[in-house]
């Protein structure tokens, strides 16, 4: 469906399966010159399917560039084969480059951006790079000035809130998104989120991340020292069993981040005999 002028939304809905709220394709142009498409998909035959049959009810405009917003398989995964439909280059991360050059067995049909380089296609519309790393060292963004849009990959979703690898880099990667104005939000997973709610939720994001660091701190403050204890202390006490081991993954990566930041110091706690 037409999400904006320019932007069109294969959604397909594997959210039972994998992630709240389904998962989103996007072109991007003008469907009668020429379009951008962003991320292929997972590796199941019927996601391909469903982006292709898509492509031909754009009336299969030219693919100026398929750019990639990061290299885990769901957003990867059917590049072979829409690659050899679409004949277009393939744009993602410097870091990532090498990976996909391997998956299309094709050196030349892989490119890597440049970091704010901007990709035009038709409609008189291009789409801004922005490395985003957080979620993954590859990562990159893309930022449609014309219509106010954000596509924020798998950095943040539509329903829920993200994995993160490396928090720093992350919070720092938010923050560069608050400065490219946008109303609406595209995310690789979960609903389109459109105005109001889509020009603040970077921001919420932001703030949700600095409040949970601020209970760690206050934790470490009251002289709470373990994961496990810090999680206690932060999260209510009828926090679900399920999703305990994420609330603890959660804490740990805020701690890795103090440490980065020099913050907060790790110490060897405990002893045991090797047998
Ligand atoms: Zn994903």
């Amino acid at each position: 469906m037409q999400i904006t002028p320019h932007v069109y939304n294969m959604h397909i809905d594997d959210g039972a399966t994998s992630h709240p709220g389904g998962s989103n394709n996007f072109f991007v142009g003008d469907p009668s010159e020429e379009m951008i498409l962003i991320d292929t998909g997972d590796y199941e035959r019927e996601w391909t399917r469903s982006i292709l049959d898509y492509y031909d009810e754009l009336g299969k405009p030219k693919i100026t560039a398929i750019v990639i917003t990061h290299g885990h398989g769901d957003h990867t995964g059917g590049l072979d084969r829409i690659q050899e439909v679409m004949q277009a280059p393939v744009r993602c991360h410097p870091k990532l480059v090498k990976h996909l050059q391997k998956l299309l067995d094709d050196e030349d049909a892989v490119v890597a951006l440049k970091s704010r380089e901007r990709i035009v296609t038709g409609g008189g519309v291009g789409l801004r790079a922005l490395f985003t790393p957080g979620h993954e060292v590859d990562h990159v963004c893309y930022y449609l000035r014309e219509d106010r849009v954000m596509f924020t990959g798998d950095t943040v979703l539509g329903a829920s809130s993200t994995s993160v690898g490396d928090l720093a880099a992350y919070m720092k990667s938010l923050e560069l998104l608050t400065k490219f104005k946008h109303d609406t939000i595209c995310p690789a997973h979960g609903p389109v989120v459109p105005a109001p709610r889509g020009a603040n939720l970077v921001r919420w994001q932001y703030e949700h991340r600095m409040g949970r660091e601020r209970q760690v701190v206050a934790a470490l403050e009251k002289g709470i020292s373990e994961v496990s204890k810090i999680t206690s202390d932060m999260y209510p006490k009828n926090l679900k069993k399920g999703l305990r081991p994420s609330a603890e993954r959660n804490v740990n990566t805020h701690l890795r981040k103090l440490i980065k930041e020099e913050s907060v110091e790790e110490t060897p706690a405990s002893f045991k005999l090797n047998n």
